[in-house]
Order: C-alpha cells, then structure tokens, then sequence
C-alpha cells in the first residue's frame, strides 16, 4: 500500500520522536511536528484541546470516522542504547506512543493522497495517555462538540501478541483504575519500648496484606479485580518506632459495582486495620479511567478489516491495565484494538526501559487506518 520511501520516512518520524519524549501536557514539539505534516498535506488542523492536542479532518459530511493516536512519553530513564534513544534523560517512549504518532501520521499521507469522496475522517492525536487522562480532558474541552463522530478507534501496539496479531474484543477490553494513598498515623517512640508507641509499621504490614485479599474475598471469583499495593514508606532508624507510614497503590476492576465495593472495602479495611493498632488512617482514594468497553458492531469492523489485510483476529485478553480511551468510548461507539508487536528474542513489555517500538509492524498499523478509513465512511 506504501511505497517505501514513504515507509522509511515514518520511522524517521517514528525515531525523531523517540530521541524527543515529551511528557503528558508538555508535547509541544510533538504537537508541531504534527500540525505542521498534516497542514502540508492539506488536512484541516485544529490546535489547542487539552493544550498540545492536534484534530484534523479531510472530506465533509457523514459518516463520520475518528482514528486516534496518543502521543505522550513517560518519566523513564531509557535502556535501550538503540541509536535513536532519547536525547532528555529521565522521558522516554516506553508504551510506543512515538509508534503510534508515525502509524497514524503514515496513514493521514496516504488517505490525503486517495482522498476522501465520501464522509469525514477526524483525526485526534491525543496528549497525556499515561495515568493523566488527556482523553477525558480533550472530550471535556468539547472534542466530539466541536468536532461529531459516529465512531473512534484507537490502536495500542502489543508486545505480548507476536506481528501479524490483531484483537479486537467485542466488550471488555481495558480495566478501570484507581490509585490511593494511606496514610497511617500514630504516636512512635523507642525501638525497644514498643508498649509506648502505637502500631504504626504493624499497621502498614496488615492493611498491606489485607487490601490485596479484597478482590478474593469481596468480589465473585467470576468478576475480575485487583487491589496492589506498590509503595510503603516509612521509619528512619532501627531504633526508633515510627510515628506515620504511608502506602500507596492501584485498583482495577471492570464492572462498575466491583469498583464500587472495592473503594468501600479499601476504606474500611485502611480504617479497621489502623484502629486496631491505636493508628488513624487518613484515606485518599480517587479514580482514574473506566473500564474501555468497546461496542460489538465497530470490533466487528476492526476484525473484518484487519482479516481482509491477512491478519490472525483470534481472540485474546482482556487485560487488567488501563486506557484512557475509555473516556472517548464512554461518548462515542468503537473499538480500541491491540497490534500484536512482538520482537524476536528479547521481548521487553511496555513501561520497560529497554521497550522499543516495533517498527517492523508501523506499515501494517498505517495500512489498517487507511482501510478502516475508507470502509467506514463509505457508511
Ligand atoms: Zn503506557
Ligand atoms: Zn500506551
């Protein structure tokens, strides 16, 4: 479908990216490399939803089809050591979000090429993916106001699906998360005069313990759910009895009851647990992105390109990580869809410091939004 000049270019773009990570909200340069590709292939640019946000259309009138791609970094030190690593220690494209820009950068060259006869292809290149819910931001600030749309899809490379993998799940695809912060409370004193101290470090031990038994417990053992606690810190000294700890972690879930009853059992085990160490628990609960659900009849779609274009649309997943799709899902019908990426070898995940986006499947991405642009706005 491309020629290879072309191909070759978009992982120019691709590594160009990738020496240049830009946080969540900061993706400025990012944002102009964008805007100034899609202008010169004569796509109308709209700057400015969530800060570096980018949308653009071709064609006019319905239907209307939104192709999204995420374009944030992450605050990793890069492994690599590939010749385009990041040039800024401390940010680098970790998820393959760099991937994901060219793919669809790729395929908005070619769709401008064809041309668009009939309907409208949007294009949102989105900012802060990662835990900071750039989706929701955009969709706050009126994306699908501003610009309607009668379906979204988004792709995430999969580095744990071998290339030629395509999953498009006809429900569930990505969890919900929440994130907390515990903070236990009590009176500290001398290492070896505990009886004059509360329990604080006991405190943390248990309610670290039984946080992570709620899903097992207070959930069916048929509805997916996971409490992990990541963080505990606490204490200075081997002699001295702290007075606070704070634990922090995540939840996921995907029916919106099992997220319900997780935050009450999280409260109440952080409360009962302290108290019965003579601590308070001072609770801080928020949560983040619901569950990405897609709708049948557009991963049906997804599935029928992807198996025209050769690809295995076996079913897999779901997975218990999360995406912030899930907000522009919550607006519109679609899919969001999992490119299988994986490399020969060393296969490193995503969120690893040695990841690297495979650009071997970049072609296969691009093509796919070429032809589900054109299957779905010719209604
Ligand atoms: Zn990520
Ligand atoms: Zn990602």
């Amino acid at each position: 479908m491309f020629d290879l000049d072309h191909i070759a270019e978009a992982i120019a773009w691709r590594h160009d990216l990738h020496r240049h990570p830009e946080l969540g909200f900061e993706e400025h340069r990012t944002s102009e490399m964008i805007a100034g590709l899609l202008t010169g292939w004569g796509w109308r640019v709209h700057r400015g939803l969530a800060g570096t946000g980018v949308v653009a259309q071709m064609g006019q009138g319905a239907p209307v089809i939104g192709l999204r791609a995420d374009i944030d970094a992450l605050p990793i030190v890069e492994a690599t050591g590939v010749a385009h690593a990041s040039t800024i220690r401390g940010k680098m494209h970790a998820c393959g979000h760099d991937g994901h820009t060219a793919m669809l950068l790729l395929a908005a060259r070619q769709i401008a090429a064809e041309g668009v006869e009939q309907g409208t292809v949007t294009l949102i290149f989105q900012p802060a993916e990662e835990s900071e819910g750039g989706a929701r931001v955009m969709v706050e600030q009126g994306l699908f106001r501003q610009f309607p749309v009668d379906k979204v899809f988004g792709i995430h490379n999969w580095p744990g699906l071998a290339p030629g993998r395509f999953v498009a799940r006809d429900d569930k695809m990505m969890a919900a998360f929440s994130v907390f912060d515990i903070e236990i409370l009590g009176k500290g004193g001398h290492g070896a005069m505990p009886e004059q101290s509360d329990g604080v470090i006991a405190a943390a031990g248990r309610t670290a313990a039984a946080l992570q038994e709620i899903p097992a417990r207070a959930l069916s053992p048929l509805e997916p759910g996971v409490v992990s606690v990541t963080q505990i810190h606490s204490g200075s000294a081997y002699n001295v009895c702290p007075d606070r700890a704070v634990l922090s972690g995540t939840c996921r879930w995907f029916a919106p009851e099992a997220g319900d009853v997780i935050e009450e059992r999280v409260r109440r085990v952080a409360t009962a647990e302290a108290a019965a160490q003579g601590c308070i628990a001072n609770i801080d609960y928020q949560r983040r992105y619901p569950a990405t659900i897609n709708t049948a009849p557009e991963a049906a779609l997804a599935r029928d390109v992807a198996a025209e274009m050769g690809l295995d649309t076996a079913m897999t997943g779901p997975s218990m990580a999360s995406e912030d799709f899930a907000f522009m899902l919550n607006e519109v019908p679609g899919a969001y869809l999992w490119l299988g990426a994986a490399r020969e070898g060393e296969n490193p995940g995503l969120h690893s410091a040695k990841f690297d986006f495979n650009d071997a499947v970049l072609p296969a991405g691009a093509e796919f939004w070429v032809r589900l642009a054109r299957r779905a706005t010719q209604g």
